[in-house]
């Protein structure tokens, strides 16, 4: 196996039969590099669906929706003299949604970790954010979050990441691929808001269900059918469960008065406060609850299991007066200028 690192700039096409047929990337350099399967893992700024019609082919379909969040990342490492501090959620860190903005930690080797703050696009006032010093006023008043900065340091500036969208491609129509030879895959495939960590675990798995049916597929057609019967719903459901939760958020943190304990207002709030907050405390609603977060169960499973959303409504009812206060907007704001 050869590994040749260069940028693809765009891509040869032919009929085939009713799809198109990529049989060549065309690297920046100009040169044309022909090959039987191109496997598209560029990521979410995946250009190849434009390519594929400026080249002559089909306009692939996508649909999009806003993630509604803006994120302002920062890493830190916890001194030498420090135990790491405990965790306190699935991921480890402290994690939140302050209903009109969210923060979670994530944690790194060598006793490092990353806090995201993400605000709306639209509340322009939280854009101090990018500045270090604010950053770090406001990150001390977040829940849960003192007992970290306390003892770390930062190890890199705050990272501003915006215009971001789901999206979701489709490459096989009512009839059949729309190409072949080309697999999309990965972001390239389908992107989702990070916050909810499907990326990495679902573009691995693409790959090695792609690498499985390629060794076994009779012909391209072959391949673009059986790689999309098995990945297209997941990637559709993922899609919609996430969508649908930016959606409830960007209501909820525009003011639009929405109970988040009530499933029937919104399944998705209702998992993401009430569900994920208090499922420490159940083992099966725990597993259930992991087992969606990290992509192994179907996103549709645990709205479907009535006994354990019922179980974390009584838990919730046990619990919410233990939970940390939730700084109102205006003081983070204020912290924010000092
Ligand atoms: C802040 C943040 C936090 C995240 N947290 C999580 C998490 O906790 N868990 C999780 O599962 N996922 C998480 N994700 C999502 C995850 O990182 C992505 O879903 C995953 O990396 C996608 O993998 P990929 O291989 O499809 O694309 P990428 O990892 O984006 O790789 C694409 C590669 O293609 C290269 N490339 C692009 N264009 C070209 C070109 N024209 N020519 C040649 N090369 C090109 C790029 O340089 C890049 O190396 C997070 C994402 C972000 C941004």
């Amino acid at each position: 196996m050869t590994y040749r690192p260069a940028i693809v700039s765009g891509q040869r096409v032919r009929p085939n039969g009713p799809a198109t047929h990529v049989d060549a990337a065309v690297l920046a350099t100009g040169e044309v590099l022909p090959g039987d399967l191109f496997v598209d893992a560029s990521g979410r700024g995946a250009r190849t669906a434009g390519w594929l019609s400026a080249a002559g082919g089909p306009l692939l379909p996508s649909v999009t929706s806003e993630c509604g969040l803006l994120y302002y990342s920062r890493h830190y490492r916890v001194r030498e003299q420090h135990p790491m501090p405990r965790p306190v959620s699935l991921l480890g860190g402290p994690r939140g949604d302050l209903g009109y903005l969210a923060f979670a930690v994530f944690l790194g080797d060598n006793r490092t970790f990353c806090l995201c703050i993400m605000a709306a696009p639209w509340d322009k006032p939280f854009r101090s954010l990018r500045e270090p010093a604010a950053y770090q006023r406001a990150a001390a008043l977040l829940p849960g979050l003192a007992p970290w900065l306390e003892v770390a340091e930062p190890i890199s500036p705050v990272l501003p990441m915006g215009q971001l969208r789901n999206t979701l491609h489709r490459v096989v129509g009512a009839t059949g691929p729309l190409v072949t030879g080309l697999m999309p895959i990965g972001d390239a495939r389908c992107h989702t808001n990070p916050t909810f960590a499907f990326g990495a675990s679902l573009s691995l798995w693409h790959a090695v269900r792609l690498a499985d049916l390629a060794d076994r597929a009779s012909d391209h057609t072959d391949l673009a059918m059986s790689f999309d019967a098995e990945i297209a719903a997941d990637a559709t459901a993922r899609f919609d469960a996430v969508s649908a939760e930016d959606a409830d958020r960007a209501r909820l943190w525009s003011g639009q008065p929405m109970d988040v304990t009530d499933a029937e207002a919104s399944m998705p709030l209702f998992l993401r406060f009430v569900a994920y907050r208090v499922a420490a405390g159940d083992p099966e609603l725990l597993r259930a609850v992991a087992r969606r977060i990290d992509g192994l169960d179907p996103v549709e499973r645990l709205p479907a299991l009535p006994h354990l959303l019922d179980r974390a409504r009584t838990l919730y009812a046990q619990s919410v007066a233990t939970f940390p206060e939730v700084p109102p907007r205006t003081t983070l704001l204020a912290a924010l200028t000092g």
